[in-house]
């Protein structure tokens, strides 16, 4: 919604029959092209509308790699939508024959108190789900390429693995097309109006209608929803790419998808998919006001970063350097997703669940982001991520 307009309703005379779906989604990324493909596959009229080319490297869904795992550490509420996310990226897999998870197991490693590993075990003790708890000794022998300090703990949860987002998007993308959705690329949102006709929505190339809208514009969602724009912050990342020095420590099949809470930084790593070994650290490398200013400006500071964590933890893994790539996090200050109805208008649906673990519930927001578009309800239980919590005021 444009702030100028924020909450005004216009009445404009009708658009051109080919231009009014029963849904339009914003954005083409990890969020809007799984709602795309679920609101196409109900049958709904759809138009999908990207800024950029399909597939493109400057938003927050590209990079090889996405960890999932079922113990939630964040918060336990988070495990139903988790279980239907793996429900959902099985179904993906079936329907197209490609496959998308791959299971390795998690281990979520931390220093002694460590947060991540008692949210983990709660978590997983709580729903019931597949978890061993190790101590250092534990670790070292079945993990030995770890060269941990004493007194460090971790969870291993052998469900866990990593998603392949750039051919998860692709495939939402072609499932939504071959439903019947409508797609323009190169096609960037100016504005949301709520009219009496249905939602206006404003491209550079001129407006379409629709019944309702899905906003899943990633870090740009603050240009839509200008109240959210300040309660937002744009966190610079980079994931580093490294030649293993030991391969074998790495592969696929010897290495899980890992996260260490470590005494000096928080950083997660992939087995060797081909590129190299994968690593990044979760904390961010500065921020930006908007999403445009953003970069693939990674350089030796960053590369530096992550060698002393890999030096202390994984050496096996510190080799030269292959390649880095930057990506935002659009982060809350709570670290919790928005996903729900704009308060000024229902037919309007928010979609903003980065904070740097969002993507993994893509297959599941497809479908809840088309309940709300469709009905503006859904199933799933979505309560902690109110538009008009507190930590969003
Ligand atoms: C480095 C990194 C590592 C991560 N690791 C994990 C992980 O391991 N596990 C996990 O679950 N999650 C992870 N995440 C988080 C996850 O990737 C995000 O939650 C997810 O990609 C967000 O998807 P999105 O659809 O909201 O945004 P995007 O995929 O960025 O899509 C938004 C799209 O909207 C388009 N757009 C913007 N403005 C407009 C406009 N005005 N008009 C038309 N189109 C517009 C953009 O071009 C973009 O294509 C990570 C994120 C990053 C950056």
């Amino acid at each position: 919604m444009s702030g100028d307009q924020k909450g005004e309703r216009i009445d404009m005379p009708m658009s051109l029959p080919d231009d009014q779906y029963d849904v339009v989604v914003v954005g083409l990324g990890a969020m809007g092209s799984a709602a795309l493909c679920h609101l196409a596959r109900r049958g709904a009229r759809v138009l999908g509308l990207e800024l950029f080319a399909l597939g493109h490297q400057r938003g927050s869904s590209h990079g090889e790699t996405r960890a999932i795992r079922k113990g939630y550490f964040e918060h336990p509420s988070y495990v139903p939508l988790v279980l239907a996310a793996y429900e959902g990226w099985h179904a993906l897999e079936r329907d197209t024959g490609q496959a998308v998870l791959r299971k390795t197991g998690v281990l979520e490693i931390g220093k002694p108190g460590s947060a991540i590993v008692a949210g983990s075990a709660r978590a997983s003790r709580e729903h019931g789900l597949e978890h061993e708890l190790l101590d250092t000794r534990m670790i070292r022998k079945r993990f030995p390429q770890f060269t941990l300090p004493e007194g460090y703990e971790a969870v291993w949860q052998p469900d866990g693995g990593y998603l392949r987002p750039e051919l998860a998007n692709r495939l939402h993308v072609e499932q939504a097309r071959r439903a019947g959705a409508d797609i323009r690329e190169n096609a960037k949102v100016l504005s949301i109006q709520p009219a009496t006709a249905g939602v206006r929505i404003s491209t550079e190339h001129g407006f379409v209608m629709a019944g309702s809208v899905v906003l899943a514009a990633g870090a740009w969602i603050g240009e839509l929803v200008p109240a959210l724009r300040n309660r937002l912050t744009l966190t610079r990342q980079v994931a580093c790419w490294f030649e293993p020095r030991k391969l074998e420590s790495v592969a696929d099949g010897q290495l899980p998808v890992f996260i260490i809470d470590g005494e000096e930084d928080i950083a997660y790593g992939f087995p060797n998919v081909g590129s190299g070994f994968k690593c990044a650290s979760h904390n961010d490398s500065g921020s930006w006001a908007t999403a445009d200013e953003a970069a693939q400006d990674a350089g030796p500071a960053d590369e530096a970063r992550m060698r002393a964590f890999l030096e202390a933890y994984l050496p096996d893994a510190a080799g030269p350097l292959r390649a880095m790539s930057t990506c935002i996090y659009t982060r809350t200050p709570d670290e919790d997703f928005v996903l729900d109805l704009h308060p000024d208008d229902p037919r309007i649906v928010v979609a903003s669940p980065c904070s740097g673990h969002g993507f993994k519930f893509a297959s599941v927001f497809g479908e809840i982001l088309a309940d709300l578009a469709a009905e503006q309800a859904t199933r799933h239980d979505i309560s902690r991520f109110g538009i008009g919590r507190d930590e969003l005021r």
